[in-house]
């Protein structure tokens, strides 16, 4: 596998627009670690779980919060790295028009409708996410809306693991080891 220089130099781009964009954000931890170590995670694991190799695919893992989480435009990813990068950023952004309760609902029922990369992109995110849960919990997260999420992040992968069976193991893993951490008398 070979990539070429643009390929990189894209990349690179994607990282520091995606940082620049969060630059005021934190994760919800405790501790507050600077938001664009999630979208690196992210891809990350792409990369070393998943084996994917599409670059856009990784580009798109980069950027995908920046729709949904900042005051980046459809136009702004679309002129930068292009409209499948944009689509795929797209197809992991919740409309945030609509209330959190139905946007957790549609993330259930579309997950099976995604397109191949954008349910590696989402495999992955979920996987950050619920590891995070038990390494950097928000502090105002009690066990129960901790193991909630637990339950709801698992929903959503129900509709995505066909995808790629490595990142739906370290799914299936990290949340295993978290209800064992959050509740060892219930796992
Ligand atoms: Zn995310």
């Amino acid at each position: 596998m070979e990539f070429n220089e643009e390929q990189v130099a894209q990349f690179l781009s994607a990282v520091k627009f995606s940082a620049h964009k969060h630059r005021n954000q934190r994760r919800k931890g405790a501790e507050g670690s600077p938001y664009i170590n999630h979208p690196i995670q992210v891809a990350d694991l792409l990369w070393h779980v998943g084996q994917v190799r599409d670059m856009e695919t990784l580009v798109a893992a980069i950027l995908h919060d920046t729709i949904e989480d900042t005051e980046t435009t459809p136009q702004e990813i679309e002129e930068r790295f292009g409209q499948r990068v944009l689509a795929l950023v797209q197809e992991c952004s919740d409309d945030k028009s609509l209330e959190k309760a139905e946007r957790k609902r549609l993330q259930i029922v579309n997950a099976p409708h995604k397109s191949v990369a954008a349910k590696h992109i989402k495999l992955a995110d979920k996987i950050n996410n619920v590891q995070d849960i038990v390494s950097h919990p928000p502090a105002h997260w009690n066990l129960q809306r901790r193991l909630d999420y637990l339950d709801w992040a698992t929903q959503v992968v129900n509709g995505l693991r066909d995808a790629n069976e490595p990142l739906a193991h370290c799914f299936d893993e990290s949340v295993r080891e978290a209800r064992q951490k959050l509740a060892p008398e219930t796992a």
